[in-house]
């Protein structure tokens, strides 16, 4: 399997921002973390992805971008975020779910994730931390992005997401791709990405016949000059460690401490981003609780 990457181009005189990214390792990673079912699956690594190709136009190592899909769906909701360097982590509240197909073999993403609000924070290394939101148009998340994208960002985009499940509930292909379009951008040249993003249809499958971002970039923007300026790798990453996780821990109240403690009983602390679960001996939870005594 090729590795997880997406690349960064633009074209027509510098009016076409284009970007595209092979996600199928993150994604599977995303789903064995989460244990997520199939529609759970595909609406994560769609998000994921989502996030990556957003989080491409990042340039500084310190920022970082969230992606929040707020959903009255049985999801109920996503949440993922990705740096400048390529780290991508995210989960769905709940990844037991299966909902009714749309169609037969289609995951209905739409209906498990509802309706409700998408938001995109940036926390950018000069203007600071900045959050647009919309409404969510299908659920679907590449319609739901490029909306926001044109509508609150003003920036005319089209999104495609795609992830192909195999029977075994595992991820066989994912990838995606992200057109931004500037004011000056022509009518012909329009037409023609219209037209190619039509000739191109489902991502997923395009990764899965082993095209990669280069691959698809060239039939995306087939017919248009263009130049690639970056090649950036991606992976599944979490920001989680057990220093951190102890820190989570000092937060606890008193008398939650205290309790803790008289019972001598350990901690647990699970990371919502990775799923991975931080254990604490009766002795730690003792010995945080002294620190925050010699706080006082
Ligand atoms: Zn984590």
């Amino acid at each position: 399997m090729m590795a997880d990457y997406l690349v960064r181009a633009i074209g027509a005189g510098g009016n076409v921002r284009a970007f595209a990214a092979v996600t199928t390792a993150l994604a599977d990673e995303a789903r064995r973390r989460h244990d997520t079912w199939p529609v759970a699956t595909a609406a994560l690594g769609r998000a994921l992805t989502g996030t990556a190709l957003l989080a491409a136009t990042l340039k500084d190592p310190d920022e970082s971008l969230t992606l929040r899909v707020a959903g009255d769906g049985p999801l109920r909701g996503i949440l993922c975020d990705s740096d400048e360097q390529g780290r991508v982590r995210g989960y769905v509240v709940e990844p037991h779910v299966d909902v009714e197909p749309s169609s037969p073999g289609k995951l209905n993403v739409g209906a498990a994730v509802g309706s409700g609000m998408l938001y995109v924070t940036r926390q950018l290394a000069l203007q600071g931390i900045y959050t647009g939101s919309c409404e969510l148009v299908s659920g679907e998340i590449a319609e739901d992005l490029a909306y926001y994208l044109t509508r609150s960002e003003q920036t005319p985009s089209a999104v495609g997401l795609g992830v192909r499940v195999a029977p075994d509930g595992s991820v066989v292909a994912a990838g995606g791709y992200m057109l931004q379009l500037m004011p000056a951008t022509t009518d012909a040249d329009r037409d023609r990405l219209e037209e190619n993003l039509g000739r191109l249809g489902s991502v997923s499958l395009a990764v899965e016949k082993g095209m990669t971002p280069e691959e698809i970039l060239a039939a995306v923007l087939e017919g248009i000059d263009y130049q690639i300026l970056e090649r950036r790798d991606l992976r599944f990453a979490c920001r989680c460690s057990r220093e951190r996780a102890l820190g989570a821990i000092a937060l606890l109240d008193e008398s939650e401490l205290n309790a803790l403690v008289d019972e001598d009983r350990g901690a647990e602390l699970t990371c919502h981003f990775c799923n991975e679960v931080y254990r604490f001996s009766p002795e730690e939870v003792r010995r945080v609780r002294q620190g925050m005594q010699a706080k006082q």
